[in-house]
């Protein structure tokens, strides 16, 4: 058994054009693997370490032959998708490899980056398609006889406390959606959910296409195209391990990767939610409230202030309980924290790196999902 904690990187993006048009002040700034968050009128600073800072705010040019974001200078500190992936992704992959249960999460208010880091736009893809592409050349590159490779996928959204198979047309919806199921050797699953098994990155792209066209889109005013949902990529890879001579199976190692895009973190009066908003907000508000009190209990449990009889609240929402291996149990885990650099985001950005400085305290105990054959 590993235990570790969970890793948490922080990452801050550039103005948007309305936080540049409104003049918008800045209000925070990295050094190594420090943010720190300012607010200059009350002379207020905050000062959080994580595992990673990313600095994606400014010091970058758009390379007019590929049209990726990319360092202006030798200097810049400009941290690139690549950059992104090279630290979280790749462990994540390599963590895979081993038999690891891993979880990867962004969290952080509708606009302030997730999307970006875990999809990305444009060229600029993200730590997703990134990730998908590398396992795909890693088997490719480990293709030997006495190995096989599965590779399986899915894809869901908790919207409204509902689960939803994104593999599914949003017509043939299973009314209230899908049921989580908890079995003693399976641990915490999704009834019904569609597995796709997937040969090649193009198959599992398609895939991805395919349930991003089924998410539930609505739009707010932080954010036009932002989702209202949560999105969960789960990628099966099982490694079976065969007898040199007789081609008998020896072992079978199997991991679940989690990719998991949050909606928004903001509270409901921000974004001008009215009516039907308001009470999707409100459903959001309890997963991600759950997901916060677990972080909170969780915490508790690792400095050892946890009371005799307090539990775990997993099971007061539905994203919690998906993820309730990945958080102090069973898995290597990441979160992404992403904010808004600008100072009109001050409150939101200082409780997302409060929530990412509890999240870091987590610990997790993950073994190696391994089944000798028979
Ligand atoms: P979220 O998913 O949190 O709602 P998005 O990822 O959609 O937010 O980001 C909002 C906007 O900010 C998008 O237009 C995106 O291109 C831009 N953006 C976010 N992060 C970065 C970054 N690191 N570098 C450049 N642009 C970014
Ligand atoms: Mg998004």
């Amino acid at each position: 058994m590993s235990e570790s904690s969970v890793k948490v990187a922080v990452r801050v993006r550039p103005f948007n054009s309305r936080e540049r048009q409104e003049g918008a002040e800045l209000c925070i700034s990295m050094s190594n693997n420090s943010t720190t968050i300012f607010n200059n009128s009350t002379n207020y600073t905050k000062k959080f370490n994580f595992d990673y800072s990313y600095w994606s705010h400014d010091g970058f040019i758009e390379d007019p032959d590929t049209g990726l974001f990319i360092k202006d200078s030798p200097t810049s500190k400009y941290a690139d998708q690549t950059l992104v992936f090279n630290d979280i992704g790749r462990g994540v992959l390599n963590n895979a490899w081993e038999g690891y249960h891993c979880c990867l999460f962004a969290y952080g208010q509708t606009g302030s980056g997730k999307s970006y880091s875990m999809v990305g736009y444009g060229k600029n893809v993200g730590i997703i398609p990134i990730a998908c592409e590398t396992i795909f050349s890693q088997i490719d590159e480990r293709q030997n006889s006495n190995i096989e490779y599965i590779v399986n996928a899915s894809m869901l959204e908790i919207y409204n406390e509902q689960v939803h198979d994104l593999l599914v047309h949003p017509s043939n919806r299973v009314q209230g959606g899908l049921k989580v199921r908890e079995d003693p050797k399976k641990g915490v699953f999704v009834e019904n959910l569609t597995q796709t098994n997937c040969a090649s990155y193009e198959e599992i792209d398609n895939m991805i296409e395919t349930g991003n066209k089924h998410r539930t889109v609505a739009a707010t005013n932080m954010n036009a195209t932002s989702s209202r949902a949560h999105t969960v990529l789960t990628i099966s890879f099982t490694q079976i391990f065969y007898e040199e001579n007789t081609g008998k199976p020896l072992n079978r190692k199997q991991s679940n990767i989690n990719l998991v895009d949050l909606a928004g973190s903001e509270r409901a009066g921000k974004t001008g939610a009215t009516g039907e908003r308001l009470q999707e907000g409100s459903s959001i508000n309890k997963s991600l409230s759950t997901l916060g009190k677990v972080i909170t209990t969780l915490a508790k449990k690792s400095d050892g202030s946890l009371g005799k009889n307090e539990v775990i609240p997993y099971r007061e929402s539905k994203l919690t309980r998906i993820l309730q291996n990945a958080l102090g149990g069973n898995s290597k885990t990441t979160m992404i924290a992403a904010i808004s650099p600008a100072s009109f985001n001050f409150e939101e950005s200082l409780s997302t790196l409060r929530y990412a400085d509890a999240v870091k305290s987590i610990k997790n105990q993950a073994i190696v999902n391994e089944t000798p054959q028979e």
